[in-house]
């Protein structure tokens, strides 16, 4: 195909309009940027997108819930004004055992402790300093959240009290919190509970924010980590708690990109980047499919670090050592998301009635640790979870314009189901394994067969067929030790910029990483600024 060069040029042209990019976006026009976003897909968002799969539903394909969102981002987008609503989940978990008991979390802390108590006196005893402990964890790790990693390794002096600045975010931590610091980034989340608790029962429904999104069980080392990630945002100012986006996560990114276009971004959506456009050294511009190419100072990439250096920069312009490290950049994922629309609402065996609290939570299926782990086993030697671990959220509890009068979207994200698979393809499994889920939860709410009238299975494949993540891994690659901040995505090139002068990096495969935080695209649009000021 010819291309056509365009005659119009940016300052900035990013790819990708997930909520990082549009985040980006917004920053850099406030700064006086001609800014223009190109996004793939026929809407904005990535993974957070609410999609019309069926007449009349509308679902959170992939992202579900919302806490992570920085606060600054939405205070400086004025996310509000455009229209983003949260509604805190409460109950927050409600998890049924196959014994018939079920386990309540609640915001309020009385109520909580009452359930808990049911299973272990000495662990709802131990409930607020567990809490406590996590949280003076979060604050450390969550200062840093919006903070550029410092050089690695460091070569000037400047580098160095980079390096004793991040110290002293630990000083007020007490001896047993500074071992509990490096404990939560090696250990693992059943380890970590093990410390604190005795009940089987509470300690699985924690231990579930460790594995979402890992590749590994809870007795990963590496877990624990995962498990403060989820607890190191909150809703309305109130830490530790997760909610609903009114009009569902899409809600989110169509704020954003209200915000961006107020400032001036010109988005356009239905325009795959097939190249970034590159001339000595520099990025200069991009060219579309269509073989339209776009000049601009500087070009962004909202892609996960494979697509973008694998797919769009023609390797020869690359290192060819920084090339085979971004071909090692773990970024298999092993989550699944189911969504259903339903007639009605599951019926739990241990706790009949509908619609009843526990249709407003998380609802778990994670009987035990063990269960967990065994469902991993499988994962590891490349087959789906025999019994996967299931987290079942209805936001029509909280939203019922989601679907028509008397219906509701269910979603059910869960683990594990490898991308890799040994002795099959996702495209010959993937429906018997969304069979397979149903007749899980048919365990535990017999009524559920009867009341799905649509389903729709996102195995890892189809996340990476459809929203761009290669591997299908929910966060743009593993959120390990070793690829996490100053070594996201690579050690070296943690700080948003890339061996092309011009091409900068702004998505999950970024530090802090995923979940719809905002943090990468804020992160990235300050160091762009930065650059262009030197
Ligand atoms: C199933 C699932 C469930 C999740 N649940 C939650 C949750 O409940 N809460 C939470 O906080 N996080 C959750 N996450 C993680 C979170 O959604 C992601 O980490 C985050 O949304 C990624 O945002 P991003 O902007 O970095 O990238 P993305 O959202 O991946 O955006 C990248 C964009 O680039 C576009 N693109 C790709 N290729 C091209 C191209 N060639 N040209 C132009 N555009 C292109 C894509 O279409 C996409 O719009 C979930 C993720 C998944 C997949």
């Amino acid at each position: 195909m010819q291309n056509r060069s365009l005659a119009q040029k940016f300052d900035a042209v990013i790819a990708g309009a997930g909520h990082n990019g549009l985040v980006t976006a917004a920053y850099l026009a406030a700064a006086g940027y001609k800014v223009l976003v190109l996004e793939k897909r026929e809407m904005v968002g990535g993974c957070a997108v609410t999609e019309e799969l069926w007449p009349g539903y509308r679902v959170s394909s992939a992202s579900y819930l919302t806490s992570l969102l920085q606060e600054k981002v939405v205070r400086d987008l004025e996310l509000e004004r455009y229209g983003y609503r949260v509604d805190a989940k409460d109950p927050a978990f409600f998890s049924p055992f196959p014994d018939g008991r079920h386990l309540y979390m609640w915001q309020d802390e009385r109520k909580t402790l009452a359930e808990i108590a049911k299973f272990s006196a000495r662990d709802a005893g131990r409930l607020a300093a567990y809490e406590a402990h996590l949280e003076r964890l979060a604050v450390v790790v969550e200062s840093m959240l919006l903070e550029t990693p410092p050089e690695f390794p460091p070569q000037r002096l400047g580098d160095f009290a980079d390096y004793i600045k991040l110290l002293g975010r630990m000083r007020g931590l007490s001896r047993a919190e500074l071992v509990g610091l490096v404990k939560i980034f090696t250990q693992s989340a059943a380890d970590l509970l093990d410390e604190w608790f005795e009940s089987e029962e509470l300690k699985v429904t924690l231990a579930t924010d460790g594995v979402i999104g890992a590749n590994g069980g809870p007795r990963s080392p590496g877990t624990a980590y995962i498990l403060l990630h989820h607890c190191m945002g909150g809703v309305g100012g109130k830490r530790g708690l997760w909610g609903f986006v009114r009009g569902g996560m899409g809600a989110v990114s169509e704020a954003m990109a209200a915000s961006a276009r107020a400032r001036g971004v010109e988005i356009r959506v239905n325009a795959p980047v097939r190249q970034i456009r590159v001339t000595g050294e520099r990025a200069d511009g991009v060219v579309l499919e269509n073989g339209d190419e776009i000049a601009s100072d500087i070009v962004v990439s909202n892609l996960d670090p494979k697509l973008t250096f694998l797919k769009l920069v023609e390797e020869r312009h690359l290192p060819a050592d920084f090339v085979q490290q971004i071909r090692r950049f773990r970024s298999e994922g092993t989550s699944c998301k189911i969504n259903l629309a339903l007639s009605g609402l599951p019926e739990f065996t241990a706790l009949p009635g509908a619609p009843a609290p526990h249709h407003r939570a998380t609802m778990h299926i994670c009987p035990s640790i063990e269960y967990v782990e065994r469902a991993w086993d499988d994962a590891k030697y490349g087959r789906p979870s025999e019994r996967p671990l299931l987290e079942m959220t209805v936001p029509t509890m909280y939203d019922p314009s989601l679907a028509p009068a008397g219906k509701h979207v269910m979603g059910i994200f869960l683990q594990y189901a490898p991308y890799t698979l040994k002795n099959a393809t996702w495209d010959q499994l993937r429906e018997p394994f969304g069979d397979r889920v149903i007749d899980l939860i048919a365990e535990y709410a017999p009524n559920i067969r009867r009341i799905v009238e649509h389903r729709q299975v996102l195995t890892p494949l189809d996340l990476e067929r459809r929203f761009g993540l290669t591997g299908g891994n929910i966060f743009h690659g593993e959120m390990s030790l070793d690829q996490m901040f100053i070594m996201r995505p690579l050690a070296g090139w943690a700080r948003h910029r890339t061996p092309l002068k011009g091409l900068y990096l702004c998505g999950s495969g970024t530090h802090p990483g995923g979940g719809v935080m905002g943090a990468p695209g804020h992160n990235a649009a300050r160091e762009i600024l930065k650059n262009a000021s030197k």
